[in-house]
């Protein structure tokens, strides 16, 4: 494969399954050296163990990225043993769907703090040293309940929503700085994140939905990613919506 991220240093949040685990090896087979953060330490180690027969001198980094101090620190991390980072893939959510007159605010509150704090929070930290080196990447990933909220998506939508607009705002923060930033607005992907659906009939319904559809692959996801980051410097793909082809 072309190695178009040679000598590039990226960190992917939720490399344990799903889209950040497929990230990270797809950004690896690029040629990039990665870090990969979750919480689940087996489930990287093995990953790990698949980067580096990639040859991308991976680093575990265990971590519960809800709480902001522990997001900023695992920047921090990869910036120490690299000696800095290039491309930050802010990928680690969670989805609790369910309606508002139900909802678990703790869930709720939990939810809240990965998919928004904790993301900003990593960003935060990565900005100092892409500001200093007139370098970096920032890859948001939002969803497409990003954009269109649905009944039982109340919460979640909140947190892509807020993805979203966050992103666009620190876009313009810090594109004088040579710093790109990409959100990603996926539709259905083939992934664990509804399986902790708490709330029964709206795990049951999300099931529904998906029968007989064909949904997108966390690789496909991924290689999105990867043809972002690896663009000319002067080129920023800033919003990325892709859906099944079978989603409505
Ligand atoms: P997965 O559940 O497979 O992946 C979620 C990742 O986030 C896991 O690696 C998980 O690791 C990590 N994570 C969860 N909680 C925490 C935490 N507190 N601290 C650190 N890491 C955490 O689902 P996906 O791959 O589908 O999800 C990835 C992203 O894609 C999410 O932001 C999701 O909202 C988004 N997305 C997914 C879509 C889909 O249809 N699947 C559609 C649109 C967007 P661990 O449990 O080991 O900590």
């Amino acid at each position: 494969s072309q190695q178009r991220l040679k000598d590039r240093i990226a960190l992917v949040t939720g490399a344990s399954s799903g889209i950040g685990e497929a990230t990270a090896l797809e950004l690896a087979r690029q040629g990039a050296k990665v870090a990969i953060v979750a919480r689940r330490r087996e489930r990287l180690e093995a990953l790990s163990r698949q980067l580096e027969s990639l040859g991308a001198e991976p680093l575990v980094l265990v971590a519960d990225l809800s709480d902001e101090h522990q997001a900023q620190r695992v920047v921090k991390d990869t910036e120490a043993h690299y000696g800095r980072l290039d491309i930050l893939v802010n990928n680690a959510g969670v989805m609790y769907l369910e309606p508002v007159a139900e909802a678990d605010l703790g869930r709720w509150r939990r939810m809240l703090e990965l998919n928004v704090l904790g993301l900003i929070a990593s960003t935060q930290a990565a900005l100092a040293g892409m500001r200093a080196r007139r370098d970096g990447h920032i890859v948001n990933v939002s969803s497409v309940a990003g954009r269109f909220a649905n009944p039982n998506g109340g919460g979640y939508s909140a947190t892509k929503f807020g993805v979203v607009a966050f992103s666009e705002a620190l876009r313009r923060e810090v594109y004088k700085d040579n710093i790109r930033v990409t959100v990603i607005e996926p539709g259905m992907v083939a992934t664990e994140l509804r399986e902790h659906i708490a709330h029964a009939p709206t795990r049951e319904m999300v099931e529904g939905w998906t029968t007989g559809m064909r949904q997108l692959q966390s690789q496909d996801v991924a290689e999105v990613i990867a043809f972002c980051v690896s663009r000319p410097a002067h080129v920023n793909i800033n919003e990325v919506l892709m859906r099944p082809t079978d989603q409505e």
